[in-house]
């Protein structure tokens, strides 16, 4: 394939003004003061600071979040480059930060200021990302954009399945027509490489693309496949603690939280697992990624488990959506069967394991099928742990603050953990190619229909174990169980029917 690369322009990341590039065409004539710029970058002849404009271009940053000296932005800000606006700003008797939306005044609190030397009212909503008050500015590029442009940038091999090649075909109409768009497909349809299309045709049209995902996991495994499809054009990955922020790239991975630095960035928002946690959770995150797209942008989101409203709105017609029923390996998804096991927390609190729990898990040990435990509750699952273990004392369990919890999804991986319990932490991202589920107590209110979409998700994901058992141990029927089994069987139904799966 001859890659045709053209009138790129970008730093790498060790990036400087003496690069070769081409300079965008820029009226002049718009900033006549921007002759004292012009003169000292005369070497590439651009009236303002490349580097700085990479930086800076889509995001709104506090100038100790810019690494170049404050007379260098206020030159920028003269030249009309760059404009400063408030942090935080008081009107009505209404304190509002603007950079994270926050307007609920008991999270705007006073304290002595260092900055100003007053009584100054900085944000607890977003202080994570660095103070932000009301003396201080948040600075945005308002230049001229940098541009990139490529024509023959993906480099796969691969082909798609007949629901993947649908959708993909479906993603890239949205680009161009800067739509919203809801893919919904089912675990295990291989939404990732239904992107590969639409990011290409984003590159090739020029226009800068984000893939937004609440989990850092999912940036940290997307980053290297997105690389390696597109070798040639620089890609960055953020998340708490990430390096490499200060470049441009016309592919942005970043986890939702990290868009709240961002201001009209992004001709394409790609949100992933728009429905998991903390995305839907926090109205912040939701400003955070509306804030970062341009207006007129295309907006995807894809999802296994949209919400209960976003799934009325499709029925109804109210919302352009895609559904991908089958997955990549064309087999049917497996279904839960729903198992009575009577007053369970009763068992546990007595020390003994409810008998068709049991009887499930026995029999996983004896025939060496890997299973994961799904419990409600971190204090009950520990309770429950030592009951597992006097059948088998590799079994594990792990939750979300759990400091081993990286190694014992890899000893899971590996093969050396049989049965692992866990909490609903585990009902996404991990794939274990042949493995049963259990769900301790389904009718729990922590199990919601995604959560238990998700949690049997997991099963038979892999071409070569394309079946498994999905067990939910109840002492009594939630509306969430039956809507999640509705969810799987009326896709199968579906995915038969357009012939998607054997
Ligand atoms: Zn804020
Ligand atoms: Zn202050």
């Amino acid at each position: 394939m001859i890659h045709e690369k053209i009138n790129t322009l970008f730093v790498s990341s060790s990036g400087g003004t003496d690069e070769k590039r081409s300079i965008p065409p820029f009226n002049r004539t718009q900033h006549p003061q921007s002759n004292k710029l012009h003169e000292k970058n005369s070497i590439n002849q651009s009236p303002f600071l490349v580097k700085l404009q990479h930086h800076l271009s889509g995001r709104q940053l506090l100038a100790e979040e810019i690494p170049f000296p404050i007379e260098e932005i206020q030159q920028h800000i003269k030249a009309g480059f760059i404009e400063a606006v408030s942090g935080i700003t008081y009107t009505d008797n209404h304190y509002r930060c603007h950079r994270c939306g926050n307007e609920e005044q008991r999270l705007l609190c006073q304290y002595p200021c260092y900055h100003c030397q007053k009584q100054c009212t900085y944000c607890r909503k977003c202080i994570i990302m660095g103070k932000i008050t009301e003396c201080k500015k948040l600075y945005r590029w308002i230049g001229p954009p940098p541009r990139f442009r490529y024509e023959h940038a993906l480099q796969w091999e691969g082909t798609l399945s007949p629901s993947q090649a649908k959708a993909s075909e479906k993603i890239v109409s949205a680009i161009h027509e800067r739509s919203e768009l809801l893919v919904w497909a089912v675990c295990g349809a291989g939404k990732t490489e239904m992107l590969f299309a639409g990011l290409n045709e984003a590159l090739r049209l020029g226009k800068r693309t984000a893939i937004a995902t609440p989990r850092t996991d999912v940036v940290l495994e997307l980053f290297p496949r997105i690389k390696q499809i597109f070798p040639e054009v620089p890609v960055t990955a953020l998340y708490g603690g990430s390096q490499d922020r200060n470049t441009f790239s016309p592919i942005t991975i970043t986890t939702t939280h990290q868009l709240i630095r961002f201001h009209e960035a992004f001709d394409v928002m790609i949100i992933d697992e728009v429905d998991a946690f903390p995305y839907s959770a926090e109205a912040i995150l939701q400003f955070a990624a509306e804030k970062a797209r341009k207006p007129n942008s295309t907006l995807i989101f894809l999802t296994a488990t949209p919400s209960a409203e976003w799934q009325k709105e499709c029925t109804n017609g109210k919302r352009n959506h895609i559904i991908l029923p089958a997955r990549f390996h064309r087999h049917p998804l497996p279904i839960p069967r729903f198992i009575w096991t009577g007053n369970w927390r009763k068992a546990f609190s007595k020390n003994k394991i409810p008998i068709p729990i049991r009887n499930w898990f026995i029999h996983r040990l004896e025939i060496g099928k890997q299973a994961f435990i799904f419990f409600p509750h971190i204090e009950l699952m520990e309770q429950a742990l030592p009951l597992f273990q006097q059948y088998d004392g590799k079994i594990m369990a792990v939750h979300a603050e759990d400091p081993d919890r990286k190694e014992k999804v890899q000893a899971m991986r590996t093969g050396e953990i049989p049965i692992l319990l866990t909490t609903t932490i585990l009902e996404r991202g991990v794939t274990i190619p042949n493995i049963d589920v259990a769900v301790v107590g389904a009718e729990d209110d922590t199990f919601t229909e995604s959560a238990l979409v998700q949690i049997s998700g997991r099963v038979g994901r892999n071409p070569k174990y394309p079946t498994g058992d999905i067990a939910f141990f109840h002492q009594g029927k939630t509306k969430a169980m039956v809507r999640a089994r509705n969810q799987l069987l009326r896709m199968n139904t579906a995915a038969k029917k357009q012939g998607l799966i054997y």
